[in-house]
């Protein structure tokens, strides 16, 4: 089932949403968006969670 992350709901007032087949490639989309957009060089394990638990069937 395809999946889709609004960065809105861990970034307030982003507006990105990354869509993708799984949760691996909504993932990945959101980890290249969160560097490019937030500045973040990685991902602390503690919001890696909390992506994942924003991540919602489309
Ligand atoms: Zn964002």
């Amino acid at each position: 089932m395809a999946k889709v992350l609004r960065c809105g709901d861990l970034m307030p007032g982003c507006n990105f949403v990354a869509e993708g087949k799984d949760v691996a490639d909504v993932m990945a989309k959101g980890v290249e968006h969160a560097k490019k957009a937030h500045g973040l060089s990685q991902i602390p394990p503690d919001l890696a969670k909390k992506v994942q638990a924003a991540i919602k069937d489309k």
